[in-house]
């Protein structure tokens, strides 16, 4: 018989993903990587990737435990998160223990588990990391943007207490993260204080995403767990302070009263990623643990990022930029008002694409972090160096010396250059 072939049925795709595109971080990196395979000249300012090699005492690890092939504990390797409680223990003063603990494919994954597991609407101020509204609408949950006046990144206490009033028994999660991707900014103490208060008394459940906490230049990283233990999931992980992003490894410090919350997110990993690569796990275990070697890497990568964000943040500031003095991390948050007429600039894509176009800087828009699309602001990843080399020069800095203009012209091309070329964008 001769039957007639039967067309394949179309795939339907998920409505929630309609209108989504691949993630900006990740996107403008592989925009960038294009152009340089055509030979144009880019300074890559646009994903914020650690620029510093993984510490030694880590990858000796790895090395070791390559030999590792089983599955591990859905929830982590128990001396791994035995590390980890430590390291909250070392580094907050919070007592925790390894039960509380969970180890993730990354933050990012633990934080969409985090968001599929709880039926709450998501509040992130604004500005705030491009994943987490994405990962919301994929999941369906409602999100709300508490806005922030430009150049004034951290969450006002009372913008959180005046919209929480209008629903007042509904579930929140506030997604908080200091030092902050994109502004670099971190609130001071009495702001985290006023924060966790009303939290509290609107019982709305904070994920504290402190994965750049041991890049606080000042190493002073106070955690708002502190002041709202009962209500706090900590979020860290190796990915910015220990400059392995691609080894995918998170963790969430969980709080014995949100212990539903981890039961559920231990039964999501289960029957999704079951555990993290079993080789990372163990390697990871240095990145947590007291040690020289790291003592001295963390201290040696906070000097240079102190060094270069305070002289980017003021080189950017004296040209007629408004921009917030970062206290940690590699990120800045320029708001560029100033070349709205003098550029004829309307939206900070429109910033974004000059400045690609006539400057070969790569970054990305203040719209991928929840700023109004004509407010002209874009986020700068100062990573494009050769971070190894930077660090070996700065071991050669005679003790009690910091790196000035000269040394990071030299070692920290090209994010020097690409500061100093949106600079002049204002001049002239
Ligand atoms: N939070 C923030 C603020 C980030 O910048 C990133 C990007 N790495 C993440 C979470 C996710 O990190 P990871 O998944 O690598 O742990
Ligand atoms: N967090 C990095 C950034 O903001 C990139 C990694 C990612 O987005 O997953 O650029």
């Amino acid at each position: 018989m001769n039957e007639k072939a039967s067309q394949p049925p179309t795939i339907k795709l998920e409505p929630r993903l309609s209108g989504l595109a691949k993630s900006a971080t990740l996107a403008i990196n592989e925009q960038s990587q294009a152009l340089a395979a055509q030979g144009k000249q880019i300074v890559r300012l646009g994903l914020g990737q650690s620029p510093f090699p993984v510490p030694a005492v880590m990858l000796r690890a790895l090395q070791l435990n390559a030999h590792q092939k089983a599955y591990l504990a859905v929830q982590g390797l128990p001396e791994l998160r035995l590390a980890v409680s430590r390291y909250i223990e070392r580094t907050e003063g919070l007592h925790f223990t390894p039960e509380q603990v969970l180890i993730g494919p990354g933050s990012k994954e633990l934080l969409f588990h985090l968001q599929l597991a709880c039926d709450a609407e998501l509040l992130l101020p604004s500005p705030s990391w491009v994943s987490y509204a994405p990962q919301a609408r994929i999941l369906g949950r409602d999100m709300q943007w508490l806005p922030s006046e430009p150049g004034q990144p951290d969450l006002d206490p009372d913008v959180l207490d005046r919209y929480c009033r209008q629903q007042p028994a509904r579930p929140r999660l506030l997604v908080l993260n200091y030092p902050n991707n994109p502004s670099g900014s971190s609130p001071e103490p009495d702001r985290l204080q006023a924060i966790a208060n009303v939290a509290r008394k609107h019982h709305v459940m904070i994920l504290s995403d402190e994965i750049y906490s041991g890049l606080d230049f000042d190493n002073q990283h106070i955690s708002i767990a502190r002041y709202y233990p009962e209500g706090t999931i900590i979020s860290n992980g190796i990915s910015k302070w220990a400059g392995a992003g691609g080894w995918r490894l998170g963790a969430f410090i969980f709080p014995t009263t949100l212990e539903s919350v981890l039961r559920s997110m231990v039964t999501l990993a289960s029957e999704s990623f079951t555990s993290v690569s079993a080789p990372i796990q163990y390697a990871a275990i240095h990145a947590f643990n007291d040690n020289e070697e790291l003592r001295d890497y963390l201290d040696v990568c906070r000097r240079l990022l102190k060094a270069l964000m305070f002289w980017s943040w003021r080189i950017l500031e004296s040209a007629g930029a408004q921009v917030t003095r970062p206290r940690g991390g590699f990120y800045l948050l320029p708001h560029m008002e100033a070349l709205r007429d003098k550029l004829d600039i309307q939206s900070s894509q429109a910033l974004c694409q000059y400045l690609l176009d006539n400057t070969g800087v790569a970054a990305l828009p203040g719209t991928a972090f929840g700023r109004a699309p004509d407010e002209l602001c874009v986020r700068l990843a100062c990573v494009d160096f050769d971070g190894e080399a930077a660090l070996a020069a700065m071991r050669e800095l005679p003790i009690g010396t910091e790196p000035d203009a000269a040394f990071l012209l030299e070692h920290c091309q090209p994010t020097v250059h690409g500061i100093q070329r949106i600079a002049a964008c204002f001049q002239g």
